[in-house]
Order: structure tokens, then sequence, then C-alpha cells
């Protein structure tokens, strides 16, 4: 990657071994030549890639003998452009050590300043308008670097040696809030924060809604008038101390808060943590995150105090990035805007991170701190742009091996998502040098990023079924193209047959696959309202496994004639589509053992389910697996020994565990089937239901304990973040490079 400080590293290690030679940057990555004495060559290429800069990343090295030119010095060449670029841009990156010890020196001239950085911190993706990533193409160019701040930039042996975002009070972003600037505005803002204001904070992909977060009154307001219902805000600790007060901290979870990508970190909320009811309503989880700008340092340490940071935006819209952008959205929400003069260029949202005990963390939203880093394809594709799905959109480049999976851009329901979709795809074609002979979208119509596809002039499009790309992206990641067996996952997408699926059994690999199985089919009582309103489900699922008109269950709070209306809905063809959903099975279990008959955001139903499973050795409801073929995931008599423990007044708790011990093991078994059934050893795992790490993790060990091997997300989201990437793998398994 560029900007990362990495010439320089070469030039200092060939110093201290006394080797001459030189070092280059290219399309390619980093070319170098050293010569010298045998036994300090072997030390160079044994710590060349050991000791590279925190934010370099060493994938390979390669090298071969030269002949000696008798070069004494090692020089930096400057670097040649031209040919087929494969420039890379790093992730923004949180401030580092050195750069926040500066930060708080009252000796240092950039003490107290709020866009201190260095090669090894700050913003890098967020800032760049086009490739080379050189100053003039970031939102640093209007900027003119101050003689010291030049100084820097030019020395080799300065740790700011190229850092294209380099400024100092002198020369660089003040920040403003109302009328005042620089040293003033963070304090005065700070006050207001602490007085009790919500306020627009502006960050490094897009401004955050800010209050205290255990001020009632604050935090009511944001909510109510950000319209957002009940998902939780995400929190801003000052330090690991505070974050620690608020929730339960393992050592995976300390150091994914601590990581320069500096995600949210979801995490078991703590017994008398100080936040506001209002900050979650209904979630058992917190998501917390610690100061990841010099901004951010300053603010926090400045109140002292643990801050709401959400999203900058009402309801489902986009993150809001531009000045005038923000003001015109957040004025009825924000009494005061704390700002800056740096541009922002490309939004990019926090990333939302869950750990597991064992294993890679569970990335819910990849974005800022790990966009637009690349990802391997293991076939070569042809240059293309793979559109994504609907909900938690990304959209994807790629060409050869590499892909480069966009930011979250949101749920694409509406025209300014949209709109951020085009803008951020045209972004990334150019950057990346990609320009798309290929467009692959999903196999929905009616999804918006499906007509931005087909609108495309000039390209060959490729429909890919929702499951597969799932199947594909966890195959891809993992750098193998199948065949394998895939669980599938999530709450709805498009199958071949024109039904919703969402619990599927498929075998196949990057290239086609099969259906081999699914979960038992119901209706879906009014198309998506099924969604918002979990009960739907519930009176769904109980028709289907008594075979009559269910009456109404005791948990359940809506009055008797619109469960009846619903239950005769669900009997129709009409309003009411065949699906196979495992996240709406979720949902109707949830619903019925009285925790939620109504949501507020999907897969809200679900997360509450498994927050309440608790009960380990519980034992499993019948979930028999019909071994077909297709095979069938049976839940039938799961969902009336569901039904039959709410009426008889067993805890939700014990529901829950025993539903989730009932899933996982029919999984595992129905997996085990059709692993022996075609001669398979790996099992895939994807989609948006196994977010749900306490099913994740228990169909991970039941698959292995039958000496199959899992595979799981890692790298990319599970859930629908994931899909652009395994469009992108299917494609280019189907057309080659
Ligand atoms: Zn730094
Ligand atoms: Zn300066
Ligand atoms: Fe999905």
């Amino acid at each position: 990657m560029q900007g990362v400080g990495f010439r320089p590293y070469v030039h200092r290690l060939a110093g201290e071994l006394a080797l001459g030679g030189f070092v280059l940057n290219d399309e390619r990555g980093v070319l170098l030549e050293v010569e010298g004495d045998e036994v300090a060559v072997a030390a160079f290429l044994a710590r060349l890639p050991a000791e590279a800069p925190p934010l370099a990343t060493v994938e390979r090295v390669r090298s071969e003998p030269l002949a000696p030119h008798g070069d004494g010095a090692f020089a930096i060449v400057a670097s040649a452009h031209g040919g087929g670029p494969l420039a890379l841009v790093s992730p923004d990156s949180a401030t580092c050590a050195d750069c926040l010890a500066e930060l708080f020196d009252p000796a240092d001239r950039r003490h107290r300043y709020p866009f201190i950085n260095c090669t090894n911190c700050g913003p890098r993706f967020t800032i760049v308008h086009g490739v080379p990533y050189d100053r003039p193409l970031t939102t640093m160019a209007g900027f003119a670097m101050c003689p010291p701040c030049r100084a820097e930039y030019e020395d080799p042996r300065d740790r700011r040696f190229h850092a294209q975002p380099n400024a100092c009070p002198q020369c660089g972003p003040i920040v403003r809030f109302g009328a005042t600037t620089g040293e003033g505005a963070l304090a005065a803002a700070a006050a207001a924060l602490r007085d009790g204001a919500v306020l627009a904070v502006k960050g490094l992909g897009g401004y955050h809604l800010a209050c205290v977060a255990d001020d009632e009154r604050a935090v009511a307001a944001l909510r109510a008038r950000k319209h957002r219902e009940e998902r939780p805000f995400a929190l801003m600790a000052p330090d690991l101390e505070a974050a620690r007060g608020l929730v339960e901290l393992g050592a995976e979870e300390e150091a994914l808060l601590l990581g320069r990508e500096r995600p949210i970190v979801l995490a078991p909320r703590r017994a008398g943590g100080r936040v506001a009811a209002a900050v979650a309503p209904t979630s058992a989880d917190l998501g917390v995150m610690l100061p990841y700008s010099p901004l951010h340092h300053l603010l926090l340490a400045d109140v002292g105090a643990t801050l709401v940071m959400t999203s900058g935006n009402v309801s489902d819209e986009p993150i809001a990035y531009a000045d005038d952008d923000a003001r015109a959205r957040l004025e009825g929400i924000a009494d005061g805007f704390l700002t800056h003069d740096r541009p922002i260029h490309m939004r990019t949202d926090d990333s939302v991170v869950r750990a597991r005990r064992s294993g890679l963390p569970l990335l819910l939203r990849r974005s800022r701190g790990w966009v637009p880093g690349s990802l391997d394809l293991p076939v070569d594709a042809p240059p293309l742009v793979a559109c994504g799905a609907e909900l938690k959109a990304t959209f994807c480049v790629a060409k050869r091996r590499r892909a480069w999976v966009s930011q979250h851009i949101g749920d694409l329901q509406n025209l300014e998502t949209l709109l951020s979709l085009r803008e951020g795809v045209a972004h990334f074609e150019a950057l990346f040098a990609v320009t798309p002979e290929v467009v692959v979208h999903d196999l929905h119509p009616d999804y918006l990023s499906t007509r931005y596809a087909l609108e495309r002039d000039g390209v060959r499009a490729v429909a890919v079924q929702h499951h597969h790309a799932h199947l594909a992206a966890c195959l891809a990641e993992h750098g193998e193209t199948g065949p394998a067996v895939g669980a599938i996952f999530d709450g709805t997408g498009l199958g071949t047959d024109g039904t919703i699926w969402g619990g599927e059994l498929l075998v196949g690999g990057l290239a086609g696959f099969e259906r081999v199985g699914h979960l038992h089919p119901v209706r879906l009582p009014g198309g998506d309202r099924a969604i918002r309103e979990p009960w739907r489900m519930a009176c769904a699922w109980l028709q289907e496994a008594l075979g009559e008109e269910p009456p109404l269950p005791p948990r359940i709070a809506v009055d008797h004639s619109r469960w009846r209306t619903m239950a005769s809905v669900a009997r129709s063809d009409i309003a009411a589509p065949v699906t196979t959903s495992m996240g709406r099975l979720f949902d109707a279990v949830a619903a019925l053992a009285g925790l939620r008959a109504q949501v507020t955001y999907e897969g809200q139903a679900a997360a509450e389910l498994e927050a309440a499973a608790t009960g380990a050795g519980v034992s499993p409801y019948p979930l028999p697996v019909d071994p077909g073929p297709p095979v069938l995931l049976d839940a039938r008599p799961a969902i009336l020994a569901v039904a039959r423990d709410a009426a008889d007044g067993v805890d939700a708790r014990v529901i829950a565990a025993r539903f989730h011990a009932a899933v996982a093991a029919a999984t595992a078994s129905a997996c085990t089937v059709l692993a022996e059934r075609e001669g398979l050893s790996t099992v895939v795992l994807a989609g948006g239901v196994f977010q749900n790490r306490l099913l994740l993790d228990a169909v991970v060990e039941r698959v292995a304990d039958r000496g199959l091997r899992a595979l799981v997300p890692e790298r990319l989201p599970p859930n629908d973040g994931g899909i652009s990437y395994g469009q992108a793998a299917v494609a280019a398994a189907r057309l080659g490079g």
C-alpha cells in the first residue's frame, strides 16, 4: 500500500545492515535491490516482512540473486507510474501511540491539535479522490504545508515522511463550534455536551450525533428527534477502563476495541453500567468503541464521560458527510455542530464486530478501518462490478485475483442510498482502475441494486441467486472453489423457483449449486409486513404445524379477530408468499416465547431470542431431519413444543435455549447426511442468521464432532454485506478472467 512508510523503512533497514541498492514503488507493489555481505543480505530478507511498519501488509516476498553493481549507498527512487495500476489505498487508521503522546504533550508543536497524524495513522480512504495516493488527490489539497511540516514530509527518517494528511495548527485544518474556531471550539463543545446538548460531530467518515450517554433527557431527545425507534445507539467510551464499566469484556473484545480499525464492539451490557435507558431500550448488548481520531480523543478527554456516537442521519438514510448536507439534514436534531474544514470525500460508517471465543471475530459491518482493503479471489475475474443485494448493502469491484468490497452503503430502499451506491461504484472503479465488462446482480428484479445493474450500458449482466452468493462468498474468502455443503440461513432471498428462500441446504461451488434441502415451507402472511410483526409468523407456523386454525397463544398480545384474520391470510394464496426463511422461524419462536410481537428493525426478535437463551445442557426441541431428497428440516414439532412450553409457563430463557439447541442439532445432522451422500467433507455456514454467535458456535462444534470441516465467514459479514463479493466470485468462476 502507498503512504504507509514502507520505503523509508526499507531504507533504514538497509542502512542498519550496511547494504547498498534501491527501493521503489510500482503499480504491483515494492521493488528493491540490495547488495552487500551475504550474511547481511540474509538478515535483511528475514527482517523485511517481520519488522514492517504497522500499516503495511506484506503478502509475499519473492527474491532472486543478481550480479552486484558495486553500489555503496542505498537510495529511495521516485515511484514509477503507468502500466495497469494496482495502486492500493489503505484504510483509515486510529491515532497511533506516538501521535497520541504528542497530542497530549504541552511541549509539542501539535499539542491538542485535532488533526495530528503520521505514516502510521490517520485518515486515508475517506480523504482520497484518486490515485496515485498523493496529497493533490486528497481533500488535504487545499492546505499548503508550512516549512516545518514540509521538512517532515520530505525527510525519509521522519515519521511523517510522505504522510499525505500531514498538518499542524499553522497550516492544517481547524475545528469550529458555532462562531468559535480552534482551541476554544473543542472546549465549548465539551461544555455544551456536559450541559445536555445533542451535537453533530464531524468525524473521519461522516457526522455523528453525540450526547452524554448517561444523560437520560439528552438521549431520549436524540432518540425522539432521530426517529430511531429501538435500534441501539453506539457509544464511545473515553478509554478501556470506562468501556469495562459499561460492558463485559473478554480479552478478545479488548483487543478489538484497541485495534487500529477501532470498530464498534458488541458485548453484553454490565449490570449497573451508567447509560441512559434510551441508549438501547431492548438490547442485551451494547455497542462500544474507543476514540479513533485525535478530535475524538480530545473531545472525550474534555467531556470526561462516555458519549452516544450514533451515525448522523435520520432513520434509514445514509450517514451525512458533506457539510451543507449535514447542516440541512441534522439541523432539526442537533443543538450545535462541531465541525472542521477538512472535507470528507467518501462517507464511511463505523464498523461493527462481535468477538467469538474461538476463531476470528464476526464482522457484522465491515466499513471504516477495513475498507478498501482488498480480498483475494481463488479464480481469475474479468473486470467486473457486483452490485450486492438490498439490506446492509455493499458493492464490489474486481479484476483478476483481486476484489475490493465497498464500505457499508446501508439499506438500499431509498433514493439517497441508491445515489450513494452510484457514487461509490464510480469512485471504486477509478481508484482501482477497474473498467467493468461484467455487472453482477441478485436474481430479485425489484432490488434497487438490480435495477442499477441493468441500467448500465455496454456490460454483460450476470444474475446470481442470493444464497449461492452467500455460499460462494464464504468459500472464496477462504481461497476455495468448492464443492461443499452449505447451510445458508437468512431472512430473505429470492429463490430460483420464485419463492422466498432463507433456510437453504445447498451443494455446490463457485460456478454452480443445487438446492438439496431446506426448511419446511410456510406462508409469509402479508409479505414484508411479517418482517415487522413476528406474531404473524407465529400464526403461520402454528397453523402449519397444527393443520388447522390455531388458538391465540397466551403470550401474544394481539386481539382475537386480528389473529383469526391472519390465520386465514396464511391459508390463502393472496398476500402470503411461500417461504423457507430461517430468520422468520426465529421470529415466530420469539413471538411465541413472549419476547416480542412487533419489531422496529429486521432481525431484532431473533437477536433478543439469542440473548435470552440461557441454560446449557437443556434438551433440544424435536426438529426432525427428513433425509429426502430433498432434505427437510421439519420445524413443525418444535413449534408445537414451543407453544406447549409457553402455555405451561416455561421461562422464555429456557424456550430460547431449547430452540437454539434444536436448530443446531438438526442443521448439523442435515449437513452430515448431505456430506455423506455427496462425498464431501466441508460445510459452509453463512447468511444473516449466523450473526447469532450461539447458533454458529453450536453448529460448528457439532459439525466438527462428526469429522467435517466448517467454514464460516471471517473477512466479510455473514449477512448480506458479503453478498457482493460472493456475486463477484460466482461471475469469475463462470466467465473466467
Ligand atoms: Zn501517528
Ligand atoms: Zn504545518
Ligand atoms: Fe442474505
